[in-house]
């Protein structure tokens, strides 16, 4: 899709000139503005028993911090996507899992893997975390980046789910693109602390979609499943060994296999204060590591959608600075008019 590259590298060249230079009048061309679409699903209340672990709160309040931030500089727009339909989910979930997740006939142990009680809002949460990835992988398409604001469900396999994973929203967006024509191959890059073990089974078998995960060796899931590439850390990895290997990784991830469209995992938990993680980065080397793989696909021209994926400080406003810096770096991906 050449000229819907060309145009879109001239959107985010006008984003960046009128960001940057907006009094030199250097704006002179007719391809209209866009603005990063954002996608939210949190005012579908998953309910969850007191003192449950999972930080449903991060959710709200990083979008109440948009609103209050972000979107009065007209920068982003924030979207209610659409819930992922049967069909959609069906193109990489079973049709035994669906009927289980939908009905709620989960066996005990199916439910205490998820870690969630299931209710029929916890259903409609979950399709519309996934819809929220399908649509921002339509807008990146677009628009060179769009973001979930939820999402990242990677230990979800085709026949169940697992830590707080019901269907995996990565996979589902990356066929959904595929069966629209929209994209032909599909990187995913996971860069939450936890492998992603469903991600990686989902696309053993297929060529079209490519699993890069870069996590914490000692960590959840014990048992890994091997992706195109895994990058395991030891614990109490620090930003300048992290962002070393992450670039390393993307370089070998990209070297076999050109993307048409990336999905970015933009996990908080590699963060030094979280309660899951074991690595020690700073909230300084998170925003390095998304401003790299912002930096090195926008170089490239492949748009990224972004999801947030994990975070569990025990301090919930660290989890919210940490994903609301890597909403800040989808808005300047623009940064390179070159
Ligand atoms: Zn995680």
């Amino acid at each position: 899709m050449p000229l819907q590259g060309t145009v879109r590298r001239l959107q985010m060249k006008s984003l960046y000139l009128t960001r940057n230079y907006p009094a030199q009048g250097l704006l002179k061309t007719n391809v209209s503005l866009c603005l990063v679409k954002l996608f939210y699903s949190d005012t579908f209340e998953l309910p969850l028993p007191a003192g449950h672990r999972f930080p449903m709160a991060k959710y709200t309040r990083l979008r109440n911090r948009i609103e209050a931030t972000l979107v009065p500089e007209g920068r982003c727009e924030l979207l209610l996507p659409p819930a992922a339909t049967d069909e959609q989910l069906s193109l990489v979930h079973t049709r035994g899992y669906l009927e289980a997740i939908k009905t709620g006939e989960l066996t005990d142990v199916e439910q205490r893997r998820i870690g969630f009680p299931w209710s029929p809002k916890m259903v409609e949460r979950s399709r519309r975390s996934t819809g929220a990835s399908i649509a921002a992988a339509r807008a990146a398409i677009k628009d060179g980046v769009a973001v979930n604001l939820a999402g990242g469900t990677h230990h979800s396999f085709a026949d169940s789910g697992q830590g707080f994973c019901v269907f995996n929203d990565a996979c589902v967006a990356a066929k959904v693109l595929q069966t629209e024509g929209l994209a032909k191959r599909v990187m995913i890059v996971d860069l939450d602390v936890h492998q992603g073990n469903g991600t990686a089974a989902i696309t053993k078998d297929d060529p079209t979609v490519y699993s890069f995960s870069m996590h914490c060796s000692k960590n959840y899931p014990f048992r890994k499943t091997e992706g195109d590439l895994d990058v395991a850390l030891p614990p109490a990895t620090e930003d300048e060994y992290y962002l070393a290997q992450m670039r390393f990784g993307l370089k070998r991830a990209v070297d076999g296999f050109d993307p048409d469209c990336v999905f970015y995992l933009a996990g908080a938990d590699p963060f030094v204060d979280d309660r899951l993680g074991l690595l020690s980065l700073t909230k300084a080397g998170l925003q390095s590591r998304d401003e790299g793989v912002l930096d090195f696909f926008g170089r490239r021209d492949v748009p990224v959608a972004i999801a947030m994926a994990g975070g569990y400080a025990d301090e919930i406003e660290d989890i919210v600075d940490i994903h609301f810096a890597t909403v800040q770096a989808a808005l300047q991906l623009g940064g390179s008019p070159n």
